[in-house]
């Protein structure tokens, strides 16, 4: 993989090229109001380009076209491997063009070109042929019943399905999205994150090359409370899947509800990571690091309330605040670890937050504000002394702002039963209370979504894991997402899961036939 070998301006010639209109019908059009909206370079905060504008009347046009496309036409008819193979055609050309995807997501984004080409644009490629893999392995059931009969099930698309995707990881997450519905047979209509739209473009592009037929994938750039609003209202579309925040996904969830539609929700996180004290410091230091400060914290599952041991507490934040200040950010096609947040809202928001962590009397090891000069750039930051009832602990940033708080303090073995040998009939339970208490700790946050545990030992890993309530325990690792590996959230952090079998659920629906038998005998 080449590092900060590449110049913007080599992205923005790729971006020059792109349609930067709606994709409707199999067909590339202009927004019906002729309204374009700006993609601005995090980097410069200058407008590089402008693409259309998507809105009510587009969303309609786009799912009426979903709408044929799934009535009528040839998607969900063919035959499944056929399906598969245009899904493996798609994510061939996706990794022939690569390197374009990739600069046009840095562009896009702000995110390091090294992450975009190892990271975003492979697994985006590997998430639709790991779906291609199911298209003809989607299958029922056959089921003996009382009387002369038999039944059994047919696993059928659901139709329309209507999906919303945000900002972090706009070509991955489109391809979570649209990979398992293509597989199932539905059609879509997608609508992208108003800041990042250009990487779903040339998804479109390629997709119409894979020989995917029109109408079967619509995409949309606009607005949330626009484009994003109209096609969670539109009662053409079957299902809704959506990946944002909580605030909004519990917004949609209530409009969803009155239609009765499925829905499925990928939504913030305030992810807990426990740091146990036989740990190797260094290796937990940089994993719960990376549990952060990856994508600029700009992530649903960011390890961001850091619980250390005690007994390890001052050697590790010492380590962690060496590896925040020596994080490279700068230009995200130089070789950087960290470029700038993706817009200027984010950037605000991140400040904030920065102010409310010095108010409420957490201590700033480090970072503290946006670094000088244009672009969105937050310097890494660290606090410790971090108290579990603070803003910054309670609510997501989604920035490079590392919570570290200690834990076990409470809970010391004071007592001289538990520090002495007492040689009699006497059992000392603290080690669990302990532990208890640190899981209650990590589970006192209306997020579920994503957890990590460090530890060499079996049980304090077995305990945690089983404990804490989410949807993913990262164990001595963070940040793995295989496509094959479900993801999602408990309580406020969603609904549902995708990725692996899990999520073909999402994009099916179970018809059970009955049939008689002439002869029962047989
Ligand atoms: P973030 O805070 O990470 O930007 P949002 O939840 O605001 O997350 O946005 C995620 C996606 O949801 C984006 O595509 C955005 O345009 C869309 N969106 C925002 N508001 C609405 C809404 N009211 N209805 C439908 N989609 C929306």
């Amino acid at each position: 993989l080449r590092k900060g070998d590449v110049t913007a301006e080599e992205a923005i010639r790729h971006a020059d090229h792109l349609p930067k209109k709606l994709l409707i019908d199999g067909a590339w059009v202009d927004a019906q109001s002729g309204k374009t909206m700006p993609v601005v370079d995090p980097r410069t905060e200058e407008v590089v380009l402008r693409v259309a504008e998507g809105d009510k009347a587009d969303v309609d046009a786009a799912v009426a076209a979903a709408r044929k496309a799934f009535d009528h036409g040839p998607w969900p008819r063919m035959s499944a491997k056929e399906r598969g193979r245009v899904m493996y055609r798609l994510a061939d050309l996706m990794e022939r063009d690569r390197e374009e995807l990739a600069q046009l997501e840095t562009l896009d984004n702000g995110k390091p070109i090294f992450f975009s080409r190892a990271a975003d644009v492979p697994l985006s490629f590997d998430h639709l042929r790991y779906y291609a893999g199911w298209a003809d392995k989607i299958q029922g059931k056959t089921i003996p019943v009382d009387g002369p009969y038999w039944a059994y099930t047919l696993h059928e698309p659901l139709g329309v399905v209507g999906q919303i995707i945000p900002w972090n990881f706009p070509l991955l997450m489109a391809a979570w999205k649209i990979a398992p519905a293509l597989a199932c047979g539905n059609t879509i209509v997608l609508k992208t994150a108003e800041q990042t739209p250009l990487t779903a473009m040339k998804l479109g592009q390629l997709a119409l090359e894979a020989g995917l037929p029109p109408g079967v994938l619509n995409i949309i750039s606009g607005y949330g409370p626009t484009a994003g609003a109209a096609l969670v209202g539109n009662p053409g579309v079957d299902k809704i899947a959506f990946t944002g925040s909580t605030e909004v996904g519990r917004k949609i969830a209530g409009q969803v509800a009155q239609s009765l539609k499925p829905c499925t929700l990928e939504l913030g996180g305030k992810s807990p990571v426990v740091v146990c004290k036989d740990v190797d410091i260094d290796k937990a230091v940089a994993d719960t690091h990376f549990a952060l400060f990856f994508n600029h914290g700009q992530c649903c599952a960011a390890g961001s309330r850091l619980y250390v041991h005690e007994a390890i507490y001052d050697e590790f934040i010492e380590k962690a605040v060496k590896a925040a200040t020596t994080r490279r950010v700068g230009d995200p096609f130089g070789d950087v670890d960290q470029g700038p947040q993706v817009d200027q809202d984010q950037y605000n928001k991140i400040l904030e937050y920065i102010d409310h962590g010095k108010n409420e009397g957490a201590t700033l090891q480090c970072g503290g504000k946006a670094r000088a000069g244009k672009g969105y750039y937050v310097e890494p930051t660290v606090f410790t002394d971090v108290k579990d009832s603070m803003k910054i602990s309670r609510e997501e940033i989604f920035g490079p702002v590392q919570c570290i708080s200690k834990w076990s303090k409470m809970d010391e073995d004071s007592l001289k039963i538990s520090r002495e040998e007492i040689f009699g009939p006497v059992q000392c339970i603290s080690k669990w209370s302990k532990m208890d208490e640190v899981i209650q700790r990590a589970n006192n946050n209306a997020y579920g979504l994503a957890a990590g545990v460090f530890s060499n030992n079996i049980d304090e890993v077995n305990t945690l894991s089983r404990g804490i309530k989410s949807g993913t325990v990262w164990v001595n690792c963070y940040n793995l997402y295989d496509s094959a590996v479900p993801f999602g959230g408990y309580k406020d952090s969603g609904l549902g899961r995708e990725k692996g079998e899990y999520a073909l659920s999402n994009y099916t629906q179970v018809k059970a036939v009955y049939q008689p038998l002439v002869n029962p005998a047989w």
